[in-house]
Protein backbone atom coordinates (compact mmCIF):
# COMPACT_ATOMS: atom_id res chain seq x y z
CA UNK A 1 0.00 0.00 0.00
CA UNK A 2 1.17 3.94 -1.19
CA UNK A 3 1.02 5.64 1.95
CA UNK A 4 1.10 8.77 0.30
CA UNK A 5 3.99 10.12 2.34
CA UNK A 6 7.26 9.70 -0.37
CA UNK A 7 9.69 12.33 0.27
CA UNK A 8 8.48 13.73 3.23
CA UNK A 9 10.63 14.36 6.57
CA UNK A 10 10.33 12.73 9.75
CA UNK A 11 12.24 12.85 13.17
CA UNK A 12 12.14 9.95 15.16
CA UNK A 13 12.98 9.91 19.04
CA UNK A 14 14.48 7.27 20.49
CA UNK A 15 14.75 4.66 17.48
CA UNK A 16 18.10 2.90 17.60
CA UNK A 17 16.16 -0.09 19.34
CA UNK A 18 12.69 -1.06 20.33
CA UNK A 19 9.62 0.19 18.78
CA UNK A 20 11.16 3.42 17.44
CA UNK A 21 13.48 1.68 15.39
CA UNK A 22 10.55 -0.20 14.06
CA UNK A 23 8.85 3.69 13.08
CA UNK A 24 11.59 4.20 11.48
CA UNK A 25 12.12 1.64 9.54
CA UNK A 26 8.51 1.21 8.10
CA UNK A 27 8.22 5.19 7.33
CA UNK A 28 11.52 4.43 6.06
CA UNK A 29 10.05 2.14 3.68
CA UNK A 30 7.07 4.14 2.58
CA UNK A 31 9.59 6.30 1.68
CA UNK A 32 10.38 9.02 4.50
CA UNK A 33 13.35 10.66 4.85
CA UNK A 34 15.03 9.96 8.76
CA UNK A 35 16.17 11.93 11.92
CA UNK A 36 16.96 9.51 13.91
CA UNK A 37 17.95 10.04 18.04
CA UNK A 38 18.98 7.62 20.65
CA UNK A 39 21.48 8.49 23.43
CA UNK A 40 24.36 5.66 22.28
CA UNK A 41 25.71 7.01 19.56
CA UNK A 42 26.90 3.27 18.11
CA UNK A 43 23.68 1.55 18.14
CA UNK A 44 22.32 4.44 16.69
CA UNK A 45 25.14 4.19 13.66
CA UNK A 46 24.08 0.72 12.84
CA UNK A 47 20.68 1.82 12.65
CA UNK A 48 20.66 4.74 10.46
CA UNK A 49 23.64 2.82 7.95
CA UNK A 50 20.89 0.03 7.95
CA UNK A 51 18.35 1.73 6.80
CA UNK A 52 19.93 3.90 3.96
CA UNK A 53 21.22 0.86 2.68
CA UNK A 54 17.88 -1.23 2.66
CA UNK A 55 15.26 1.77 1.61
CA UNK A 56 17.54 4.16 0.21
CA UNK A 57 16.22 7.42 2.52
CA UNK A 58 18.21 10.07 4.16
CA UNK A 59 18.66 9.25 7.59
CA UNK A 60 20.54 12.14 9.79
CA UNK A 61 21.40 10.11 13.13
CA UNK A 62 21.91 12.74 15.82
CA UNK A 63 23.35 10.91 19.37
CA UNK A 64 21.59 13.02 22.19
CA UNK A 65 19.42 12.40 25.68
CA UNK A 66 15.99 13.52 24.02
CA UNK A 67 14.41 14.58 28.07
CA UNK A 68 17.31 17.14 28.27
CA UNK A 69 17.15 20.58 26.91
CA UNK A 70 20.66 20.02 25.57
CA UNK A 71 19.45 17.10 23.52
CA UNK A 72 15.96 18.10 22.30
CA UNK A 73 17.81 21.57 20.62
CA UNK A 74 20.58 19.13 19.13
CA UNK A 75 17.54 16.78 17.67
CA UNK A 76 15.68 19.78 16.82
CA UNK A 77 18.43 21.58 15.09
CA UNK A 78 18.87 18.83 13.21
CA UNK A 79 15.58 18.15 12.50
CA UNK A 80 14.24 22.06 10.91
CA UNK A 81 10.87 21.46 9.42
CA UNK A 82 9.83 18.41 9.62
CA UNK A 83 6.45 16.78 8.44
CA UNK A 84 6.08 14.07 10.33
CA UNK A 85 7.51 13.53 14.42
CA UNK A 86 7.28 10.60 16.52
CA UNK A 87 7.70 11.02 20.01
CA UNK A 88 9.81 8.53 22.26
CA UNK A 89 11.69 7.80 25.33
CA UNK A 90 12.97 5.33 27.67
CA UNK A 91 9.94 4.16 30.35
CA UNK A 92 10.58 5.00 33.77
CA UNK A 93 11.96 1.99 35.91
CA UNK A 94 8.87 -0.28 38.25
CA UNK A 95 8.52 -0.36 41.55
CA UNK A 96 6.00 0.27 44.32
CA UNK A 97 3.74 3.33 44.71
CA UNK A 98 5.58 3.70 48.30
CA UNK A 99 9.42 3.92 46.10
CA UNK A 100 8.65 7.03 44.18
CA UNK A 101 9.55 11.13 45.57
CA UNK A 102 8.76 14.23 43.75
CA UNK A 103 12.31 13.54 42.33
CA UNK A 104 11.55 10.13 40.78
CA UNK A 105 7.53 12.21 39.18
CA UNK A 106 9.76 15.00 38.03
CA UNK A 107 12.22 12.88 36.06
CA UNK A 108 9.19 10.50 34.43
CA UNK A 109 7.01 13.47 33.79
CA UNK A 110 10.29 15.19 32.42
CA UNK A 111 10.99 12.02 29.88
CA UNK A 112 7.63 11.04 29.24
CA UNK A 113 5.24 13.85 29.39
CA UNK A 114 7.09 17.80 29.27
CA UNK A 115 9.32 16.42 26.40
CA UNK A 116 6.96 15.35 24.24
CA UNK A 117 5.17 18.03 24.63
CA UNK A 118 8.05 20.35 24.46
CA UNK A 119 8.63 18.71 20.89
CA UNK A 120 5.05 19.40 19.60
CA UNK A 121 5.32 22.83 21.10
CA UNK A 122 8.55 23.54 19.12
CA UNK A 123 7.35 21.81 15.66
CA UNK A 124 3.78 22.32 15.53
CA UNK A 125 4.01 25.84 14.05
CA UNK A 126 5.72 24.67 11.13
CA UNK A 127 3.12 21.93 10.04
CA UNK A 128 0.49 24.43 10.34
CA UNK A 129 2.15 26.99 8.25
CA UNK A 130 2.83 24.51 6.00
CA UNK A 131 -0.78 22.91 5.97
CA UNK A 132 -0.06 19.23 6.48
CA UNK A 133 1.91 17.33 9.57
CA UNK A 134 1.39 14.17 11.57
CA UNK A 135 2.21 13.47 15.16
CA UNK A 136 2.41 9.84 16.72
CA UNK A 137 3.39 9.85 20.20
CA UNK A 138 4.26 6.23 21.77
CA UNK A 139 2.94 6.25 25.12
CA UNK A 140 1.74 2.87 26.27
CA UNK A 141 -1.18 0.69 27.69
CA UNK A 142 -1.46 1.59 30.95
CA UNK A 143 -3.16 5.12 29.87
CA UNK A 144 -6.24 2.98 29.53
CA UNK A 145 -5.41 0.06 32.72
CA UNK A 146 -2.91 0.87 34.85
CA UNK A 147 0.44 -1.78 35.25
CA UNK A 148 0.61 -1.48 38.73
CA UNK A 149 4.49 -1.86 39.32
CA UNK A 150 4.78 1.72 36.44
CA UNK A 151 3.01 3.89 38.88
CA UNK A 152 5.05 7.04 37.36
CA UNK A 153 4.57 5.11 33.82
CA UNK A 154 0.67 5.25 34.50
CA UNK A 155 0.89 9.12 35.68
CA UNK A 156 3.32 10.64 33.05
CA UNK A 157 1.80 9.30 30.43
CA UNK A 158 -1.95 9.95 31.79
CA UNK A 159 -1.15 13.39 31.67
CA UNK A 160 0.38 13.70 28.22
CA UNK A 161 -2.92 11.99 27.17
CA UNK A 162 -4.83 14.98 28.18
CA UNK A 163 -2.63 17.63 26.83
CA UNK A 164 -2.85 15.68 23.26
CA UNK A 165 -6.76 15.41 23.32
CA UNK A 166 -7.28 18.99 23.58
CA UNK A 167 -4.43 20.58 21.49
CA UNK A 168 -5.33 17.80 18.43
CA UNK A 169 -8.72 19.40 18.62
CA UNK A 170 -6.67 23.21 18.09
CA UNK A 171 -4.09 22.12 15.47
CA UNK A 172 -6.52 19.78 13.46
CA UNK A 173 -7.62 22.79 11.33
CA UNK A 174 -4.60 23.34 10.27
CA UNK A 175 -4.22 19.92 8.19
CA UNK A 176 -1.78 18.59 11.22
CA UNK A 177 -3.37 15.26 12.99
CA UNK A 178 -1.79 14.27 16.35
CA UNK A 179 -2.59 10.78 17.70
CA UNK A 180 -1.08 8.12 19.82
CA UNK A 181 -0.10 4.87 19.62
CA UNK A 182 -0.47 2.74 22.83
CA UNK A 183 2.18 -0.50 23.05
CA UNK A 184 0.99 -3.24 25.01
CA UNK A 185 3.59 -6.42 25.54
CA UNK A 186 5.89 -6.24 22.72
CA UNK A 187 9.09 -8.17 22.27
CA UNK A 188 12.02 -5.87 22.87
CA UNK A 189 14.98 -4.55 25.31
CA UNK A 190 12.35 -3.14 27.62
CA UNK A 191 9.91 -5.80 28.09
CA UNK A 192 13.08 -8.04 28.24
CA UNK A 193 14.57 -6.07 31.70
CA UNK A 194 10.51 -5.78 32.38
CA UNK A 195 10.39 -9.57 32.20
CA UNK A 196 13.92 -10.24 33.69
CA UNK A 197 12.62 -8.23 37.23
CA UNK A 198 9.42 -10.54 37.48
CA UNK A 199 11.13 -13.61 36.79
CA UNK A 200 13.89 -12.28 39.89
CA UNK A 201 10.57 -11.31 42.37
CA UNK A 202 8.40 -14.27 41.11
CA UNK A 203 11.69 -16.69 41.62
CA UNK A 204 10.64 -18.23 38.43
CA UNK A 205 12.82 -18.36 35.22
CA UNK A 206 12.54 -16.00 32.37
CA UNK A 207 11.02 -18.48 29.50
CA UNK A 208 8.52 -19.20 32.34
CA UNK A 209 7.25 -15.56 32.56
CA UNK A 210 7.40 -15.16 29.14
CA UNK A 211 5.07 -18.40 28.64
CA UNK A 212 2.71 -16.81 31.14
CA UNK A 213 2.56 -13.25 30.20
CA UNK A 214 2.15 -14.54 26.35
CA UNK A 215 -0.68 -16.89 27.79
CA UNK A 216 -2.39 -13.64 28.79
CA UNK A 217 -2.80 -12.10 25.56
CA UNK A 218 -5.16 -13.24 23.48
CA UNK A 219 -3.36 -13.44 20.26
CA UNK A 220 -0.74 -15.73 22.40
CA UNK A 221 2.56 -13.84 22.12
CA UNK A 222 4.14 -10.67 22.08
CA UNK A 223 3.83 -8.05 19.75
CA UNK A 224 6.66 -6.80 17.06
CA UNK A 225 8.11 -3.54 16.77
CA UNK A 226 7.48 -4.18 12.88
CA UNK A 227 3.64 -4.45 13.09
CA UNK A 228 4.02 -1.41 15.52
CA UNK A 229 5.83 0.41 13.13
CA UNK A 230 3.62 -0.10 10.22
CA UNK A 231 0.55 1.00 12.57
CA UNK A 232 2.53 4.33 13.43
CA UNK A 233 3.34 4.75 9.74
CA UNK A 234 -0.35 4.31 8.69
CA UNK A 235 -0.69 6.67 11.57
CA UNK A 236 1.61 9.04 9.71
CA UNK A 237 -0.04 8.61 6.32
CA UNK A 238 -2.34 10.65 3.99
CA UNK A 239 -5.07 8.76 4.96
CA UNK A 240 -4.93 9.06 8.70
CA UNK A 241 -6.25 12.89 8.21
CA UNK A 242 -9.44 12.40 9.86
CA UNK A 243 -7.64 10.69 12.48
CA UNK A 244 -7.73 13.25 15.62
CA UNK A 245 -6.38 12.62 19.07
CA UNK A 246 -7.11 9.39 19.52
CA UNK A 247 -5.31 6.40 21.38
CA UNK A 248 -4.81 3.97 19.46
CA UNK A 249 -4.26 0.47 21.45
CA UNK A 250 -1.85 -2.37 20.20
CA UNK A 251 -2.16 -5.40 22.71
CA UNK A 252 -3.28 -8.52 21.24
CA UNK A 253 -6.35 -8.03 23.06
CA UNK A 254 -4.70 -8.29 26.25
CA UNK A 255 -7.38 -4.96 27.63
CA UNK A 256 -10.32 -6.55 28.33
CA UNK A 257 -13.00 -3.74 27.75
CA UNK A 258 -15.01 -3.12 25.06
CA UNK A 259 -14.36 0.48 23.95
P1 LIG B 1 13.70 -0.16 24.20
O1 LIG B 1 13.62 -1.44 23.48
O2 LIG B 1 14.38 -0.11 25.51
O3 LIG B 1 14.30 0.93 23.19
C1 LIG B 1 14.41 2.21 23.61
C2 LIG B 1 15.06 3.05 22.49
O4 LIG B 1 15.00 4.38 22.94
C3 LIG B 1 16.53 2.76 22.26
O5 LIG B 1 16.84 3.07 20.92
C4 LIG B 1 17.21 3.72 23.22
O6 LIG B 1 18.55 3.98 22.83
C5 LIG B 1 16.32 4.94 23.05
N1 LIG B 1 16.26 5.83 24.21
C6 LIG B 1 15.95 5.51 25.48
N2 LIG B 1 15.99 6.60 26.27
C7 LIG B 1 16.33 7.64 25.45
C8 LIG B 1 16.55 9.02 25.66
N3 LIG B 1 16.42 9.55 26.89
N4 LIG B 1 16.89 9.81 24.61
C9 LIG B 1 17.01 9.28 23.38
N5 LIG B 1 16.83 7.98 23.11
C10 LIG B 1 16.51 7.17 24.14
O7 LIG B 1 12.21 0.38 24.54
P2 LIG B 1 10.83 0.03 23.80
O8 LIG B 1 10.32 -1.27 24.32
O9 LIG B 1 10.98 0.24 22.35
O10 LIG B 1 9.86 1.12 24.43
C11 LIG B 1 9.68 2.41 23.88
C12 LIG B 1 8.69 3.16 24.76
O11 LIG B 1 7.45 2.46 24.77
C13 LIG B 1 9.14 3.27 26.22
O12 LIG B 1 8.76 4.52 26.73
C14 LIG B 1 8.37 2.16 26.91
O13 LIG B 1 8.16 2.41 28.27
C15 LIG B 1 7.07 2.20 26.11
N6 LIG B 1 6.36 0.91 26.19
C16 LIG B 1 6.91 -0.22 25.69
C17 LIG B 1 6.22 -1.42 25.77
C18 LIG B 1 6.80 -2.69 25.21
O14 LIG B 1 6.14 -3.72 25.29
N7 LIG B 1 7.98 -2.72 24.64
C19 LIG B 1 4.96 -1.45 26.38
C20 LIG B 1 4.42 -0.27 26.89
C21 LIG B 1 5.14 0.91 26.78
P3 LIG B 1 19.66 4.50 23.93
O15 LIG B 1 19.49 3.62 25.13
O16 LIG B 1 20.96 4.35 23.22
O17 LIG B 1 19.30 5.91 24.19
Amino acid sequence: MDLGIKGKRALVCASSKGLGRGCAEALAEAGVDLVMNARGAEALEAAADAIRATYGVEVTAVAADVTTEEGRRAVLEAAGDVDILVTNAGGPPPGMWTDWDREDFIKALDANMLTPIALMKALLPGMMERGWGRVVNITSVSVKAPVSVLGLSNSARAGLTGYVAGTSRQVAGAGVVVNNLLPGIHATDRIDALDGGAAKAEGISLDEVRTKRAASIPVGRYGTAEEFGHTCAFMCSQYAGFMVGQNVLLDGGATNTTL
